[in-house]
């Protein structure tokens, strides 16, 4: 055995917009949350010495209704929590030369480790401008103005919630570029403590540590330097300096890797696009692959554990599994599956490039192949009430499961515990995004070790783990263009190509070897995208004091 690196020495505060911890809380919308969310779990168990730093969203992500004719339509709510302990801290932070006061929750009832959560809805902020009770409403909602000052309260609030809290700290760990103005707290500190911009940026540097997470180069957030200092994000800084740390217009990502010692992509094929993708930006350090990781636990149906379970009992338990699914489902939407017809689940996040409707691109092809096989499709999938497109892509879904009802399912409101039902009930998973715009894909982990087998592109995690035909299936053999509609068409064929030649062959003629495929997704899986290994990478690579990699 390796020597575990020591986790009780480095003091990690990780700095995140989202958290998943459990179902019943809303403030999260979707992988970025839960990799938070489970990596909190995972550093108790390890005995890790990592808090997390967040924003209680009153609101959330915020959800979807469906009426009769099958129109989605937002749906917000108010959510109260009785987890929350109230840490009797409070902190101000300046908006637009406002001074707003956030409230510091602690949450750390659900095996984690704590995750102090900023919260401006209370009467202080009734004084200074109604508006801004309203900073930490909406997860991802509004306009520019309102982002940035939700990025302050993370970021700002946050390093001194710690101060307040007399928490100390060693890393300051930034999950995705929403924490950057964090940085631009530690350099202000410095620079109240007598050092000069330079000093301080370098000393802040050897602080922090940055994951990306996005490869799509638009969905990096960018900012006017004007709005940074209008809203007063820049805690002083000058243009000039702010320019040096994010470009102009201010980028996030690139904030958050010249702010940092060391940065991670969160998977080996996202570490290789991340760089391409910034290779322009100097003053970085290299972008190091650190794959995802999930929190067994809370994922997996443990009984499949790879050292005890035989095949007998992997289809045993899977049955029961997919049973009650399927109870789940007629629950949720009144359809009715069957229990023996092979069963295919789709759940993420609905925008453009996961491509949830590739199979029903050529509406002739998917009935055909759905009615030879007696394919079920299980759906789940929210959009973000501003994403148009994504809300027309969930009523396609929609209308196709009311035209085919014994074939299509959609259940609306993808969360924490659809996801626990999805993965361990289905049969495949399928994941079907147009590469290479897939970071890690941690569903599918998930679903891996719950023998459920992966039905996948070459995105992602999967190149990491597919051996094609063993423990799963790969699709579209990595072919690329830059033509979305080649791509798309290429893949959707391949995809039908698979299973009907492949996938449903095995499922229905040979179960023996189905069942000895799902053992090796079970054994190929079970401890390489453990989140103890991702933990332990982020130790060794990330966290310990290194020799620079700039
Ligand atoms: C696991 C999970 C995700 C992330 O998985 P992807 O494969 O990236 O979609 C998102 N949402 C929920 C609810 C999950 O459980």
């Amino acid at each position: 055995m390796k020597n575990e690196p020591c986790k009780q020495l480095t003091r990690v505060a990780y700095f995140c917009m989202e958290y998943a911890l459990q179902s019943s809380m809303k403030t999260f919308a979707g992988g970025l949350g839960i990799l938070a969310g489970d990596y909190m779990k995972a550093a108790k168990d390890s005995s890790c010495s990592v808090i997390g730093i967040g924003i209680l969203w009153k609101q959330g992500y915020g959800g979807q209704a469906v009426d009769s004719t099958g129109r989605v339509h937002d749906k917000y709510c108010n959510y109260k929590y009785d987890f929350l302990q109230d840490t009797g801290v409070k902190v101000t932070v300046d908006i637009k030369d406002k001074e707003v006061t956030c409230k510091v929750w602690k949450v750390d009832c659900f095996g984690n480790s704590p995750v102090y959560l900023l919260d401006t809805d209370i009467p202080e902020n009734d004084n200074a401008n109604v508006k801004l009770r309203w900073v930490t409403s909406k997860l991802y909602g509004g306009v520019e103005e309102e982002r940035l000052a939700q990025e302050i309260v993370l970021g700002v609030g946050g390093v001194r919630a710690l101060r307040k809290l007399g928490i100390e700290t060693d890393v300051y760990h930034f999950n995705e570029g929403h924490a950057a103005f964090a940085g631009f707290e530690l350099i202000r500190e410095k620079m109240a403590g007598g050092l000069d911009f330079e000093e301080a940026l370098e000393r802040t540097r050897e602080q922090i540590v940055f994951t990306t997470h996005t490869p799509v180069k638009e969905g990096n957030e960018k900012h006017p330097i004007n709005a940074l200092v209008y809203m007063g994000a820049n805690l002083g800084l000058s243009g000039q300096q702010l320019e040096r740390i994010g470009g102009s217009p201010f980028n996030m990502t690139v904030a958050g890797l010249r702010l940092c010692k060391a940065a991670n992509a969160v998977s080996r094929l996202h570490a290789v696009t991340a760089n391409k993708m910034w290779e322009n930006i100097e003053d970085r350090p290299y972008i190091i692959p650190i794959t995802n990781g999930i929190h067994r636990p809370t994922w997996v149906d443990m009984r499949l554990h790879r050292h005890i379970a035989d095949g007998e009992t992997i289809w045993k338990h899977h049955q029961e599994n997919k049973k009650k699914l399927l109870s789940f489902v007629h629950k949720r939407t009144g359809h009715k599956l069957l229990e023996e017809s092979i069963t295919i689940g789709f759940a993420r996040r609905a925008v453009d490039y996961k491509r949830p409707d590739l199979f029903m691109r050529n509406i002739e092809d998917f009935e055909a192949l759905v009615k030879k096989w007696n394919v079920q499709i299980i759906f789940s999938g929210k959009a973000h009430p501003l994403d148009d497109s994504g809300k027309r892509v969930l009523e396609n879904l929609i209308a196709l499961s009311k035209k085919y009802p014994q074939n299509v399912v959609f259940i609306k409101n993808y969360d924490m515990e659809i996801a626990q039902r999805l993965v361990q009930g289905c049969d495949v998973w399928l994941n079907s995004p147009r590469r290479p715009n897939e970071a890690c894909g941690t569903s599918g982990m998930k679903a891996a070790m719950n023998g459920v087998l992966n039905l996948s592109v070459l995105d992602g995690w999967w190149p990491e783990s597919c051996i094609d035909g063993v423990n799963g299936w790969q699709f579209g053999d990595g072919f690329e263009s830059t033509d979305a509609g080649i791509v798309d068409e290429w893949d959707r064929k391949k995809l039908i190509e698979v299973f009907d030649n492949h996938v449903a062959p095995t499922y229905y003629e040979d179960r023996q070897r189905w069942i000895e495929m799902m053992r090796s997704s079970i054994n190929t899986t079970w401890d390489a995208f453990d989140i103890k290994r991702m933990i332990n990478e982020y130790y060794e690579k990330m966290y310990t004091p290194s020799e620079k990699n700039r």
